[in-house]
C-alpha cells in the first residue's frame, strides 16, 4: 500500500476527501491557497506550496475549480517537475478534457503516470467516502490507484483512456442537467391542468417517463421527503456547478463538432434561471421554480 500521499485543492470536495484519507491512516501532505482550508483538516500537514506537497510522495491527488487551475498547477507550477517517476498523479477535478489530456500527455513524456478521476456524489459523498470516481488511464495505473480511491469512494468506473473520465462525467452530467429540466416541465404542466404532483410523479415514475430525478430527486416540493425541493432548495449540487458542466460539455461537442441541441437548451436554461432568480447557489433542482415561480416563497 502506498503510504504518502500528497493532496492540492482542500475546498468543500477536497478537505473531506484528504481528511477521509488521514483517517484511514494515509500520511497526507496538504497545500491550498486558502490557509484556513488547509487548517480546516484534521490529521493532515499543511506544506507552504504546492511543489513541497508533491515531493517525496507516492500519489500526488488535486481537486481544483478548472482546467486552466490544473494546467497552471502541473505545468506552470512545476508540479510535474518535482514528482518522480514513481509518483502517480490522480487528478479528481472536473475539467475539459482537452486539458486532461494535454497535462497526462506532458506527465507521460517525462515519464510519470497519470489518470483523470473527477467524481460525483457531492460535499455528502467527499464526506461520507461515497464518492464514484470515473476514470480515464491506464488500466494498470487504475488498480494501483484502487486502494486509495476506495478510501474516499464506494463506486469506481473505468471509462477508457486519459481524458476519457471527464468526457463521461460531462456526458452524464449533460443528460442530468436535461432529465431535471424536463422532468420540473412534466410536473409544472401536470400541476397546471389540476394534478397532484405526488400522483403524477408516481405515474410517470412507474411508466415510461420514470428517471433518476423522479426516483431519487424530485424537484417539486412536498413530493419527496429529504429532497432539496422540500428546504427550498438549499445545499445539494448547484446550479453554478451545473451552469459550469453544461459549459464543459458545450465545448466537448463544439470540439467534436457533435449537435447537443438538448444540451445546449438546457445550459441556456439554467443560465436563465441562475440570472433570474440570482440561483447559482441553489440546488440544481430549483429549475422547478423556473417553471412555476409563485412556488417560491
Ligand atoms: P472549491 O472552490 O470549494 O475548492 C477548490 C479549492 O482549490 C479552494 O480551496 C481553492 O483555494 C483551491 N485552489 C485553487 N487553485 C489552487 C492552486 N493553484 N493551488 C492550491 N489550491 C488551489 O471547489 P469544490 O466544490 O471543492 O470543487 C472542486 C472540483 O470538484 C471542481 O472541479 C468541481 O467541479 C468538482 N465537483 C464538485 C462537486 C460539489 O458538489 N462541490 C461535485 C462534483 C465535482
Amino acid at each position: 500500500m502506498s503510504q504518502k500521499i500528497g493532496f492540492v485543492g482542500l475546498g468543500n470536495m477536497g478537505g473531506p476527501m484528504a481528511g477521509n484519507l488521514a483517517a484511514a491512516g494515509y500520511e497526507v501532505k496538504v497545500f491550498d491557497l486558502v490557509n484556513d482550508a488547509m487548517l480546516g483538516v484534521e490529521g493532515v500537514e499543511p506544506q507552504s506550496s504546492a511543489v513541497q506537497a508533491a515531493s517525496d510522495v507516492d500519489v500526488f491527488i488535486s481537486m481544483l475549480p478548472a482546467g486552466r487551475h490544473v494546467a497552471g498547477l502541473y505545468l506552470d507550477g512545476g508540479v510535474l517537475d518535482a514528482v518522480s517517476g514513481d509518483t502517480l498523479l490522480i487528478d479528481c477535478s472536473t475539467i475539459d478534457p482537452e486539458t486532461a489530456r494535454m497535462v497526462a500527455s506532458a506527465a507521460g513524456e517525462r515519464g510519470v503516470n497519470m489518470l483523470d478521476a473527477p467524481v460525483s456524489g457531492g460535499i455528502a459523498g467527499a464526506v461520507g467516502g461515497t464518492l464514484t470516481f470515473i476514470v480515464g488511464g491506464r488500466e494498470e495505473v487504475l488498480e494501483q490507484a484502487r486502494p486509495v480511491l476506495e478510501v474516499m469512494g464506494a463506486n469506481i468506473f473505468h471509462a477508457g483512456e486519459n481524458s476519457a473520465g471527464q468526457v463521461a462525467k460531462i456526458c452524464n452530467n449533460m443528460l442530468l442537467a436535461v432529465l431535471m429540466a424536463g422532468t420540473s416541465e412534466a410536473l409544472a404542466l401536470g400541476v397546471a391542468n389540476g394534478l397532484d404532483p405526488a400522483v403524477l410523479s408516481e405515474v410517470m415514475k412507474q411508466s415510461s417517463g420514470g428517471n433518476w430525478a423522479l426516483n431519487v430527486y424530485n424537484p417539486y416540493p412536498g413530493v419527496m421527503e429529504g429532497s432539496a425541493a422540500g428546504r427550498d432548495y438549499e445545499g445539494g449540487f448547484l446550479v453554478d456547478l451545473m451552469v459550469k458542466d453544461l459549459g464543459l460539455a458545450m465545448d466537448t461537442a463544439q470540439h467534436s463538432a457533435s449537435s447537443v441541441p438538448m444540451g445546449s437548451l438546457a445550459h441556456d436554461l439554467y443560465r436563465l434561471h441562475r440570472e433570474n432568480l440570482d440561483a447559482g447557489s441553489l440546488d440544481f433542482s430549483s429549475i422547478q421554480w423556473f417553471y412555476k415561480p409563485e412556488l417560491r416563497s
